[in-house]
């Protein structure tokens, strides 16, 4: 098998920097869980004031931070109102099932719901009903294509949500590459909600991590699910460090990944029988499809690989291709330039009506 040159399966392929790595390496640590690993205390504080939040958390993965965060929040026939995509639902191992809460998927458009869309939602409190309890949101939307969350909607969900009495959690894994593309700081975005969290391995670049932010009560609360799922680490600073620095000289560069994404998908768009939605690239995302080329999504992924680019099926139709720190814009341009290979290559077979369930990667 080819090695793989151009990796755009996801933006969670990227190695950390030698400067990162020299940082991870001077990093001052000690015993998180007594709260004396300096460097973990100091990424809290600064991911803290970022989202303008009273509290931070370091927890070892986005994941840990989604099902802590709605471990704080629901209890047993809660309900979570998010979009049908989220990563929530399709992505975590069904770990909202093992807080006993229930979800109420929305069928929002490229993952995003409107304010209208919530408000029906919304169940009248009722002895048979499960409670409404949690609104989500995700931003970026990952299977909704790397879509931004415009403020002005959620601005109008977390209003609703809010005269609902409802408790407001966002999955910011790619909250910076929003505030990157549309220009909105971070903590505008962060006002309305109880919890958010930011990943430290997605577009930032780092090798492990997430950061969840709330109250000081939430965050006190959420330590003890940290505790109770296995998230407590040791000297976790050498990680923080990673993160100290990402947020330090890794944010501002995402404007290339999301150029870089752009690129590719305009060439790949200009393709003949390859759709993309160029509404929906965004930001560092480019979901393609491949039926309309007379190949299947896995015969692209197979041609693909062999020519040393790795971009992943997510059902028989479409791909998803994701920028990063590791992919250059003359990457992005060969990338795009081996699907045409691909094309040219692989025998056209029917394959109208393939479209399989998408997995969410
Ligand atoms: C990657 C991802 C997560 C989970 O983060 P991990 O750090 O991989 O556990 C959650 N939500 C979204 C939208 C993601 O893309």
């Amino acid at each position: 098998m080819t090695d793989i040159r151009i990796n755009l399966h996801s933006d969670t392929q990227t190695q950390p920097t030698p400067a990162m790595k020299e940082a991870m390496m001077a990093a001052e640590l000690g015993d998180e869980q007594s709260l004396n690993d300096p460097t973990a205390n100091a990424l809290q504080e600064k991911v803290a004031a970022l989202l303008g939040k009273e509290a931070a958390l370091l927890m070892p993965s986005g994941t840990m931070c989604n099902v802590a965060a709605i471990a704080v929040h629901c209890k047993t026939g809660d309900e979570i109102l998010c979009d049908k995509t989220s990563h929530i639902v399709n992505a975590e191992a069904g770990g909202i099932g093992m807080l006993g809460a229930m979800v109420r998927p929305i069928d929002g458009d490229n993952g995003i719901y409107t304010a209208d869309q919530l408000e029906a939602a919304v169940r009248p409190a009722r002895r048979h009903a499960p409670n409404s309890k949690l609104v989500e949101v995700e931003q970026t939307s990952n299977a909704g294509g790397g879509t931004v969350w415009p403020l002005k909607t959620i601005q109008g969900v977390t209003k609703v949500a809010k005269e609902h009495g409802l408790i407001l959690h966002m999955d910011g894994a790619r909250l910076l590459n929003a505030v990157v593309a549309s220009g909105v700081d971070a903590k505008t975005y962060a006002e309305p909600f109880d919890s958010l969290w930011i990943d430290l391995s997605k577009g930032l670049g780092c090798p492990i991590g997430g950061v969840l932010a709330g109250s000081k009560d939430f965050i006190e609360q959420a330590w003890q699910w940290k505790q109770r799922l296995g998230g407590a680490m040791r000297q976790s600073g050498i990680i923080a460090a990673a993160g100290l620095y990402a947020l330090d000289h890794h944010i501002d560069r995402i404007a290339q990944d999301h150029a870089n994404a752009r690129l590719f998908a305009e060439k790949v768009a200009n393709l003949p029988g390859i759709s993309v939605d160029l509404e929906t690239v965004q930001t560092n995302m480019i979901f393609f499809d491949v039926s309309g080329a007379g190949i299947t999504a896995q015969q692209m992924e197979k041609g693909l690989a062999e020519q040393g680019v790795k971009i992943s099926a997510v059902s028989n139709a479409r791909l998803r291709a994701v920028t990063h720190l590791d992919v250059t814009s003359s990457d992005a341009e060969e990338a795009a330039d081996a699907v045409r290979a691909v094309l040219e290559q692989t025998p056209k077979s029917d394959i109208s009506q393939i479209a399989t369930t998408e997995q969410v990667l």
